[in-house]
């Protein structure tokens, strides 16, 4: 395939809002590629070059990329910050420079491989290599093609959909429908890599796909925790369960080979042999392996060939030995001054599931299963000297009263809750449900649980803020069927004068002209300033309440900020998480 029939593609998904296209000019979009091409298409497509775990990033400011075109088009770069500002986004600023008889064109991979070497230039003068590598490519190709192009290294390219659209697209290819779905969400669940489920699928059709097993190297998609209104509703829904406490730092998936994995091998032939293999991977699936380098060496002393496991880490203060708020914990998630930082902030992780073993899956197996064997691991005296890696304490509950006893034990230790753990049930790779039910200290307030919201955008400010040029803002929900977000509350209190000032400035710099064309915003809502989709905050509040403005038919009583999320848009809250919320609050309290 050409950069130009791709860049085409491109151009009709941008234009439309509505899923099923998107779904079926994808499809068409696949059905022209060869399987050597669909997986740089479907991370083109979503803006990256691989997928989040193999950080390969290109580390160009809008900045940078206004001083590409600068010098592309050979204008002084003042006046390209003009043209920009003028037309809010880069791409169209590419376009509008791009000579129309400029008409080279290169085949998709030969594109996707320059601009992998674009990303990979590191070091001193690696910025102007960047520069006039990328500005190499922008002098050859045609004016569409560019468009798209000057919006993929900034992060810019935002089609509206993610790699669940891409599923769906995938199954349409080979059936005119969805009905694929579930085998390809499945075997994405298990590796995450869209790109590879991708090529699997367009080469071996669904019987690869079915074939598809978590590997170590690719992280498997986190299990996420359900909601209950009570106790005895958990009761009620998991019968005998597991419970666990709930720490409150990040999750870490940690994968381990004594052996290289083959894919590895190939490329490092540097790396010593007798190098074990360990990767970290957070919970939007990034490798986060060289932030805690005091937690690989633990690692390497495991007792086993290889093993997947689940957990989640959180700080302590080694004088004390009490764990530490979260937003002392996530300091340790940092690319610079690593080790100082290790040192100031030491980690414990808490093991709480096994995912693979000694070569072999695990998943399938039921939880109550895969815990023994877990345990096994950690009663080899091997593991007695490890002092960063433990197991989470878990007891077998039949009913309330222990419920209570073990929730009041944790919180008194200033833990947020408790996670309820299924013991029948197979590891539930990406998916909410209520295998795992979570219950917080919050949950006992009026209102079960905070939650994560997409801010859209802003109002100017009146009165006492007016200094900050911010009142309020408006803030959305997921409805993950259409990828869209719908409006839920409008917040103009409960914020410090730094977090308006942090909401402002954060919102300026992805401010945009138009409506993202994932929003669904009433005109009567319709904020001064609109952000494109990035800014993930958690959002605490008194009820729940059907609303006739709001697009998601509900609003928030009383709405104050939390804290800005490190996550996805798409992991912010759903449609359907705020209804069970709202349900949840109607029920009697324990
Ligand atoms: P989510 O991760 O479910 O989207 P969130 O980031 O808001 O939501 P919570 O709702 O607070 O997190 O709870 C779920 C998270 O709790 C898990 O993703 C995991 O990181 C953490 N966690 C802490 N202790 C445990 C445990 N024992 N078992 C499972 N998860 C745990």
């Amino acid at each position: 395939m050409t950069t130009k029939t791709f860049s085409e593609f491109l151009s009709k998904l941008d234009q439309t809002t509505l899923r099923n296209e998107i779904t079926a000019i994808l499809s068409q979009l696949f059905n022209k590629a060869r399987y050597q091409e669909i997986d740089k298409i479907c991370y083109l497509c979503l803006g990256r070059l691989a997928p989040p775990h193999q950080s390969i990033d290109f580390n160009l400011a809008e900045k940078s990329m206004v001083k590409i075109l600068a010098y592309t088009f050979n204008r002084p770069v003042e006046e390209l910050t003009e043209i920009y500002k003028k037309n809010g986004d880069l791409g169209s600023t590419a376009y509008q420079l791009t000579e129309s008889r400029q008409k080279g064109s290169l085949s998709i991979v030969e594109l996707y491989r320059k601009l992998v070497i674009i990303a990979n230039q590191e070091g001193s003068g690696s910025q102007g290599r960047k520069l006039k590598l990328f500005s190499e490519l922008l002098k050859q190709l045609d004016p569409l093609t560019n468009k798209y192009l000057a919006r993929i290294p900034v992060g810019k390219l935002r089609l509206g959909f993610s790699e669940l659209t891409i599923l769906d697209a995938l199954s349409w290819l080979k059936t005119k429908n969805k009905t694929l779905r579930p085998d390809l969400e499945r075997a994405y669940n298990v590796s995450a890599d869209i790109g590879l489920v991708a090529k699997t699928f367009k080469k071996g059709g669904l019987l690869a796909i079915k074939k598809i097993q978590p590997q170590i190297g690719i992280p498997i998609r986190p299990a996420l925790a359900g909601r209950l209104a009570n106790q005895e509703k958990i009761i009620e829904k998991l019968g005998t369960f597991a419970l666990e406490p709930k720490y409150d730092g990040f999750r870490i998936q940690i994968h381990f080979s004594r052996q290289l994995p083959a894919e590895e091998k190939s490329e490092n032939t540097l790396l010593k042999p007798q190098h074990s293999y360990v990767r970290f991977f957070s919970r939007q699936m990034e490798n986060t392996t060289g932030m805690f380098p005091d937690l690989v060496k633990e690692v390497e002393r495991f007792p086993v060939e290889s093993a997947i496991l689940d957990g989640e880490a959180i700080g302590f203060n080694p004088r004390t030995g009490k764990f530490l708020p979260f937003q002392e914990t996530a300091q340790r998630k940092r690319k610079y001054d690593v080790k100082k930082t290790a040192g100031k902030i030491p980690l414990k992780v808490f093991v709480f599931d096994l995912l693979y073993l000694n070569g072999k899956p695990i998943l399938k197996k039921s939880f109550k299963k895969r815990r023994l064997a877990l345990e096994k691991i950690f009663q080899n005296p091997t593991m007695k000297s490890n002092q960063l890696i433990n197991l989470t304490p878990q007891r077998i509950i039949k009913n309330k009263s222990q419920i209570e006893k073990y929730f009041n034990l944790y919180i008194n230790q200033g833990l947020e809750g408790i996670l309820c753990k299924k013991l029948n049930s197979s590891y539930q790779a990406g998916a909410r449900d209520f295998t795992w039910v979570k219950y917080k200290k919050t949950m006992r307030t009026n209102l079960a649980d905070t939650i994560d919201c997409l801010v859209l955008g802003y109002y100017r400010g009146r009165g006492k803020r007016s200094g900050f040029g911010i009142g309020a803002f408006l803030v959305g929900v997921l409805d993950p069927r259409n990828e869209s977000f719908l409006t839920i509350a409008k917040i103009g209190t409960g914020l410090s004068d730094d977090q308006w000032r942090q909401i402002r400035r954060k919102v300026d710099s992805l401010k945009t002209k138009e409506k993202p064309k994932q929003y669904s915003v009433p005109k009567e809502l319709t904020p001064d300033v609109w952000a494109k989709p990035e800014i993930v905050v958690e959002i605490k509040s008194d009820e729940i309440s059907k609303s006739p403005i709001h697009s998601s038919g509900y609003a928030l009583r009383f709405p104050r900020m939390e804290r800005i999320r490190q996550k996805d848009p798409n992991q912010s809250t759903s449609l359907k998480e705020v209804i069970q919320l709202y349900k949840i609050q109607t029920c009697p309290k324990n």
